[in-house]
């Protein structure tokens, strides 16, 4: 079942960016995505598998999305 992703979303990794956030936002969704590191401001292209596998919460509008939301 994939997850439905929204432009805006912040999500939550298990794995963290280089610089140590967990945090990221989507800026774009698709087959492939990019997503922004809401700490060092970098843009990472990620296909989508492998987005999922990493993605532990989505939050949206400030508020964490309960599982069965996604
Ligand atoms: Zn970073």
């Amino acid at each position: 079942m994939p997850y439905k992703i929204e432009l805006g979303d912040i999500i939550e990794t298990k794995k963290k960016h280089p610089c140590g956030s967990f945090s990221f936002e989507i800026v774009r969704t698709g087959m492939d995505f990019i997503i922004h590191c809401t700490s060092c401001s970098k843009d990472i292209w990620i296909k989508r598998e492998k987005l999922e596998k990493r993605i532990k919460s989505i939050k949206r509008n400030g508020i964490i999305l309960d599982k069965s939301e996604y």
